[in-house]
């Protein structure tokens, strides 16, 4: 009965299938070491292949080497423990932090929004200096109270609407 499968039973699949077992050793061969060691400043030789995107969370089950992450056995175990009492929020698997600050758990929700705030910020850039985002729109965006003169808009100075830079040179700003 479908039901009634022990979760052993579930997690053979896909670690039993020989397309698993050539992706195991090429991940391996590519990355040696086990990740969350090498993040927490110890190297040790990883000889087991995990999902950073778990399957049962959605994840490829065979996904490109980036996906899948090199561990220790130390490591893969403290992974096994924690799995089943995942902070839904952040699944992080693994605790601390490694010597820039960032989780060791490269599914930490934090890490994830690391990334998009870092994405935000240059987006923010980008608009700020072509002129289309003042800075409250920004402190909007971002759920900021807006700040005193915060409601100016640059004008890029390298840029002019076709054929009106001759004469007019010089006449833009004011
Ligand atoms: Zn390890």
């Amino acid at each position: 009965m479908l039901h009634s499968d022990p979760p052993k039973a579930r997690s053979k699949w896909p670690y039993v299938t020989s397309r698993w077992k050539k992706l195991r050793l090429v991940k391996l061969a590519h990355c040696p070491l086990c990740w969350i060691c090498e993040k927490r400043g110890t190297i040790i030789e990883a000889d087991t292949v995990d999902h950073i995107t778990a399957i049962r969370k959605g994840g490829d089950p065979f996904p490109d080497l980036d996906g899948l992450m090199s561990l220790c056995a130390p490591c893969h175990n403290e992974k096994t423990a924690n799995v089943d009492r995942w902070d839904s929020a952040t699944g992080r698997r693994f605790k601390g932090c490694d010597a820039s600050g960032n989780p060791v758990d490269p599914a930490d929700g934090w890490c994830g929004m690391r990334g998009d705030l870092k994405a935000r910020y240059e987006a923010y850039k980008i608009g700020r200096e072509w002129g289309w985002l003042s800075p409250n729109d920004i402190a909007r965006l971002e759920n900021m109270p807006p700040i005193a003169g915060g409601d100016e808009y640059l004008s890029p100075l390298n840029m002019t609407v076709l054929g009106a830079r001759e004469g007019q040179e010089g006449g833009a700003g004011e």
